[in-house]
């Protein structure tokens, strides 16, 4: 196998404890995750059981076709793993001790005042004859790897921290060896809210077609909506992050102007670690009154360590008498316009912050449903006011969606537009 080929890896997971949904495969999703990074797309997985013929036809399915097989679990002393043997077996190489491998399992063991390594520790020394040691800096049993069939098979421990030590360690050194990494891929994200996803979609792929070919030629482009917001992530692959991130900068410079308008930048990817960012660094405080939204925009702002710099509190002024006597909300304005209002909104934001302190402040109040709606005011309206440098803006929205989609959806959509005000600043 060669790097000019386009190489595929297959991940084969072993465990009973996997079959009987006691331990959910994070291996084989964190290496697909890392494997992408690498330019290797995994084409098939399969799972098997401690079980010495499971594992044996596993490994001729996935050895089948030329490219890399992830063998992980069953590596270690006891007799439920299995991998070793059964790799043993379906190769035809049999078990070897490596002596570097025994005695660095013998000084593992030293320091951890073991002075007897037991039969069971020396048979994770026993590797396939003919295979390269991965080490494992994390714990004993070391990953191997060999070549046979016209692939790399590689077999790593199932301990999650150790199969990550041992891919981010020694295998990838030894695929780069092998001219097997030629490219990475790389990605960059650009977090949207509060347009859907279909207007993003129509608007930005109409500047792409208008773009000059070097700009935009293969780079991948996927669209991945949540109900909080749309993120849009370029795909590439490049020889290195440098070249990678000067041509995504020229993409996104190209773009701005089309998803500059709902786009935010935040590392963690949430709009709340934004807004706290942009008050931050304008010196600014924050208290909220929620009523529909429960406390939720709270929640979503002290999600954040070192919220505290910024947030001062907040007040969920659910009954009018709350909103009333907490918030100093007008009685007569809750009799005349109702609860749900651009009135109740655009108090419970500049009330707040009053109250509390604050240079700035949002309110939020709606109707959640499943009940609560009439005609003027179906299910999914929310009223939103922000009160920034002591002035109140208030938005409406209809949310689709059930209770807990329209609260999420508040609260984003609160995020979002103290987020557009503070930028303006
Ligand atoms: P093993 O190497 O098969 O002895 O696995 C040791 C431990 O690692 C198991 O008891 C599981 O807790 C964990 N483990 C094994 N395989 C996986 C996997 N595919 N995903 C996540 N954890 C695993
Ligand atoms: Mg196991």
């Amino acid at each position: 196998m060669t790097g000019s080929q386009r190489l595929q890896a297959v991940i084969v997971s072993v465990g009973n404890e996997l079959l009987y949904g006691e331990t959910v495969d994070t291996n084989a999703a964190w290496l697909g995750r890392a494997l992408a990074a690498r330019g290797i797309p995994v084409a098939r997985r399969f799972t098997v059981g401690d079980d010495e013929p499971e594992i044996r036809a596993a490994l001729a399915r996935a050895t089948a076709q030329p490219g890399l097989v992830l063998v992980s679990g069953g590596l270690g002393p006891t007799s439920d793993d299995r991998t070793r043997s059964a790799a043993a077996a379906h190769f035809g190489r049999p078990l070897v001790v490596d002596e570097d491998v025994r005695r660095s399992i013998e000084e593992r063991y030293a320091e951890e005042g073991i002075e007897e390594v037991s039969a069971l520790a020396a048979r994770q020394a026993e590797v396939l004859d003919g295979s390269r040691v991965l080490r494992n800096v994390v714990g004993a049993a070391p990953g191997l790897l060999l070549e046979a069939d016209a692939c790399v098979v590689v077999l790593l421990p199932g301990v999650p921290a150790e199969l990550r030590g041992i891919v981010e360690g020694d295998l990838s050194s030894a695929l780069a060896e092998k001219g097997l990494v030629d490219a990475q891929v790389f990605h960059r994200v650009i977090h949207t809210s509060g347009t859907p996803e279909s207007a993003l979609a129509e608007a930005l792929e109409a500047r792409l077609a208008a773009l000059p070919a070097d700009v935009v030629a293969n780079i991948d482009l996927a669209y991945l909506p949540d109900l909080l917001g749309v993120d849009v992530r370029f795909t590439l692959r490049a020889t290195s992050q440098r070249r990678a991130e000067a041509r995504f900068d020229r993409l996104q410079d190209a773009v701005e102007d089309v998803v500059g308008p709902w786009s935010f930048e935040a590392t963690t990817g949430d709009l709340a670690e934004a807004v706290i960012r942009l008050l931050r660094e304008s010196g600014r405080t924050l208290a909220v009154a929620e009523s529909c939204t429960g406390g939720l925009l709270g929640k979503r702002v002290t999600d954040h360590a070192g919220a505290s710099d910024v947030f001062l509190g907040g007040v969920i002024a659910y009954s009018d008498a709350v909103k009333t006597s907490q918030v100093g909300v007008a009685p007569q304005s809750l009799d005349m316009d109702g609860a749900v209002s651009e009135t109740v909104a655009g108090q419970l934001a500049s009330r707040v912050a009053t109250r509390f302190g604050a240079d700035t402040g949002v309110g939020i109040t709606g109707v959640a449903g499943p009940d609560g709606g009439s005609i003027a005011k179906p299910v999914g309206t929310v009223w939103i006011g922000t009160y920034v440098d002591g002035r109140v803006e208030t938005i409406m929205r209809r949310f689709p969606g059930a209770r807990g989609e329209v609260r999420a959806r508040a609260a984003q959509a609160a995020l979002t537009h103290l987020y557009r005000r503070l930028l303006e600043r």
